[in-house]
């Protein structure tokens, strides 16, 4: 079987959300049969959801991988977890969320996963740190990333350091 590439939108807003994102990197190339094949630049975004909580700091990483989606879902839910997740309020504070953007061109819709990510067509948050990774990316029943940006409602984004392939 091959290899897969997927992408995993990372986002938090408490404690020290850069060193959360490098051990969820770190967590991500750790798992079975898989790669870390690069990571966005970190951006600062106003909250989606309640206000007066703290900004957020989103990520994207691409990772190769041999999971079946689902079993990937629970790998990010356990990395979540590990972090000190908790849910509580939808869209509240949280220290890390690890979303299934892509997996490769496939599409699956049913009760415990969407993909492709049903925010990800208009949140900057999202395509910004994927441009990083994948500029030429083409996305199932959306089109082309780069469209994507044009159309996507103006957001309040910060682009902060690092990134990159490999
Ligand atoms: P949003 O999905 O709008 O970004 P959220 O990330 O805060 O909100 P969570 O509390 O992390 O939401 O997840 C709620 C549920 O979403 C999970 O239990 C999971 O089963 C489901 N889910 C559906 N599709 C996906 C996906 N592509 N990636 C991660 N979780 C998903
Ligand atoms: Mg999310
Ligand atoms: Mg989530």
């Amino acid at each position: 079987m091959d290899a897969v590439l997927t992408f995993i939108g990372m986002g938090g807003n408490l404690g020290d959300v850069p060193a959360r994102f490098e051990r969820a990197f770190q967590a991500l190339d750790a798992l079975p049969g898989s790669r870390l094949a690069g990571r966005s630049a970190l951006y600062r975004n106003a909250p989606l959801g309640p206000p007066g909580q703290p900004d957020y700091i989103n990520a994207v990483a691409a990772l190769e991988t041999l999971l079946e989606p689902h079993a990937l879902l629970l790998e990010l839910q356990r990395i979540e977890a590990v972090e000190g997740r908790v849910r509580e309020t939808r869209w509240g504070p949280r220290t890390l969320d690890l979303d299934l953007l892509l997996y490769g061109d496939r599409r699956i819709d049913d009760p415990q996963l969407t993909v492709p990510h049903r925010g990800l067509p208009e949140r900057a948050f999202v395509l910004y740190p994927l441009r990083d990774v994948a500029p030429e990316l083409v996305i199932p029943g959306l089109g082309a990333l780069q469209r994507l940006i044009e159309r996507c409602p103006s957001w309040r984004i910060e682009r902060l350091e690092g990134g990159g392939n490999g």
